[in-house]
């Protein structure tokens, strides 16, 4: 068992600004105002964790302009490490508009032509600051184009090498790849080298084209090298599979005003518990405790609007645990 409460954690990818209309259900046409709000999931689990009193860095690539100092400040007010933040001179920071339509349709619009973040380099890759992770976290976004997915991949190896556990999240944004099956073939591209995967029941309709409410279709996802698999399946909580066992546990019913950054506030949540004590992965009740202090993050983050700015306290998280037992 390892227990270090100070343990660091790691995320790679990309931090963009999201500009969100000032009044929902309209479409991005129809919008007359946009309000801008920090994104990028990886950044949005580094600030997680960071709000929950854990350590954590993030590495990636913004443009040296307006908008990509602006987030740097984000990472640093929120406690996070931003070391492993690289400026481009040349591109700018991305851009995505972003709506909820009406009939509950999101509509997406991404200004990565290309956008620093995509610009990333391996020789720009804060190689000191990674080796002293306990978990490297990433998602897919930065294996679409090179040359950040060449500094994604070796990211990864260097992280393996030092033996730190590998997290995955794939966050899957269909608009930003060339086709679907590219999408599902990039995302599978590194499967295999994660030690821990967490998707939502639509990444696995759409991953393994199958029913994610049943267990063989989840299972098809599993692989030999993983430690768990977790599914989160919106308000209703989530499944975990892992070598020995398996189960649900219940999400907390809360009035939901936005989802975006539900999942990253439950990934953020859940390694911070990680990084503690790596003995969850092997002892299923206090994996099922990490589990429902994660349902308890992503569903506070569903209370408010953006993500960084509903992200929970612990006390919050613990508050609404302790008074909703399941
Ligand atoms: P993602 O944001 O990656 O699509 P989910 O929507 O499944 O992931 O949300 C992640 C977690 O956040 C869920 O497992 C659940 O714990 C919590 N959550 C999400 N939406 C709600 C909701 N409407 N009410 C309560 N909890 C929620």
């Amino acid at each position: 068992m390892t227990t270090n409460p100070t343990s660091l954690i790691v995320t790679f990818g990309e931090m963009l600004i999201d500009f969100v209309p000032d009044v929902a259900g309209v479409s991005l046409a129809e919008s007359g105002g946009f309000i801008k709000a920090p994104g990028g999931a990886p950044a949005n689990v580094a600030c997680a964790i960071s709000k929950l009193g854990g350590k954590s860095a993030f590495i990636g690539k913004v443009g040296d302009d307006e908008f990509g100092h602006m987030l740097v400040d984000i990472l640093k007010k929120n406690g996070v490490n931003s070391e492993g933040v690289c400026y481009d001179p040349h591109a700018r920071t991305a851009l995505a508009f972003v709506t909820l339509k009406k009939n509950g349709e999101r509509e997406f619009m991404f200004y990565r032509n290309p956008s620093a973040d995509m610009l990333l380099k391996e020789s720009e890759l804060n190689m000191g600051l990674l080796k002293q992770a306990k978990v490297f976290h990433y998602g897919s976004i930065s294996l679409i184009s090179e040359p950040c997915r060449s500094a994604h991949l070796t990211a990864m190896k260097a992280a393996r090498e030092a033996g730190i556990l590998l997290s995955y999240d794939p966050n899957v944004r269909l608009p930003l790849w060339p086709s679907s099956d590219s999408a599902r073939d990039g995302i599978k591209s590194i499967w295999k080298d994660a030690d821990f995967i967490k998707v939502s029941d639509d990444e696995v309709a759409f991953l393994t084209q199958g029913d994610p409410e049943k267990e063989d279709v989840v299972l098809s996802l599993w692989h030999d090298r993983l430690k768990l698999l977790v599914v989160t399946d919106g308000e209703k909580g989530c499944r975990y599979f892992a070598k020995g066992f398996k189960g649900r546990v219940p999400g907390f019913s809360v009035k939901a005003v936005d989802t975006t950054g539900a999942g990253d506030a439950f990934v953020g949540s859940f390694l911070l518990s990680v990084a503690k004590d790596t003995s969850i992965f092997d002892k299923e009740e206090k994996l099922r405790e990490a589990l429902a202090f994660a349902n308890a993050c992503g569903a506070i983050c569903t209370t408010q609007k953006g993500a960084i700015p509903a992200l929970p306290s612990t006390s919050d998280a613990l508050a609404l645990v302790k008074s909703k037992a399941n």
